[in-house]
């Protein structure tokens, strides 16, 4: 699916990633299409070079700005939830931080629209994106916790930080028949679905984790 420059040596192989993957499954991700692209999506291109080696193990990493690339297994069960009810067409991410989400929903078809607040993580996803020939993917700077509301509504909405509530505006700019999918608390996190039927929001609180906060402004 990517080019050959990105299939990596050593520590970043077909090997290790299939390990990965193995693992994920082990911790009960279900989904091939998920799996295929956890596989497929080089994870240590979105980090800094001396943190490759570590780029398969399932654990979140430092990107700069006091920000983490997710947790492989965190990034395969939001995707796997958004994706469970029907295949989206278009998907509001709040929150693109390095950009490796972004890319995972991207090569999944998903018209992807991309919200961060700090300027230069985006600028490197942007990059990296391109790098990889994603393209069905739009960027905006911005306080994601407006929504990007010239584009919605979305069949679905995802974000990788976490707010004390989830913001009204995001709930509005939710398609009928829609999934959002995020983590809401602050000391305690739990990740969060909210499925839009017949005219009401239905939540479920799934499992607690641990993610850096949904802040606003931009920086
Ligand atoms: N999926 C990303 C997660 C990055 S961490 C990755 O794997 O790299 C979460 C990101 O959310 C950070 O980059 C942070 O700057 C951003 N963020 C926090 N609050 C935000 C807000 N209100 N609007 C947009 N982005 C926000």
């Amino acid at each position: 699916m990517f080019d050959a420059q990105f299939a990596g040596v050593g520590m970043t192989s077909q090997r290790t990633r299939e390990r990965l993957v193995k693992r994920l499954r082990e911790k009960g991700i279900q989904d091939e299409r998920v799996l295929t692209l956890i596989e497929q999506v080089p994870r240590h291109i979105f980090v800094d070079e001396a943190l490759s080696h570590q780029a398969y193990d399932d654990t979140a990493l430092p990107i700069g700005y006091g920000q983490t690339i997710s947790q492989p297994w965190v990034v395969a069960r939001m995707t796997e939830l958004l994706i469970a009810p029907k295949m989206p067409q278009t998907v509001l991410e709040i929150g693109t931080g390095c950009g490796y989400q972004t890319a995972i929903l991207a090569a999944l078809g998903i018209k992807v629209f991309s919200v961060e607040r700090i300027k230069p993580l985006q600028d490197a996803a942007k990059q990296r994106l391109r790098d990889l020939k994603l393209h069905n993917v739009q960027f905006k700077y911005a306080d994601g916790g407006f929504g990007w509301p010239s584009q919605g509504p979305f069949d679905a909405i995802l974000a990788a930080c976490s707010p004390a509530e989830i913001p009204a505006e995001l709930l509005e700019q939710l398609a009928p028949g829609g999934r959002l999918v995020m983590p809401v608390g602050e000391e305690e996190q739990w990740l969060t679905v909210v499925d839009y039927q017949d005219n009401e929001f239905v939540a479920e609180r799934l499992e607690p984790v641990k993610f850096v906060p949904f802040q606003r402004g931009v920086e």
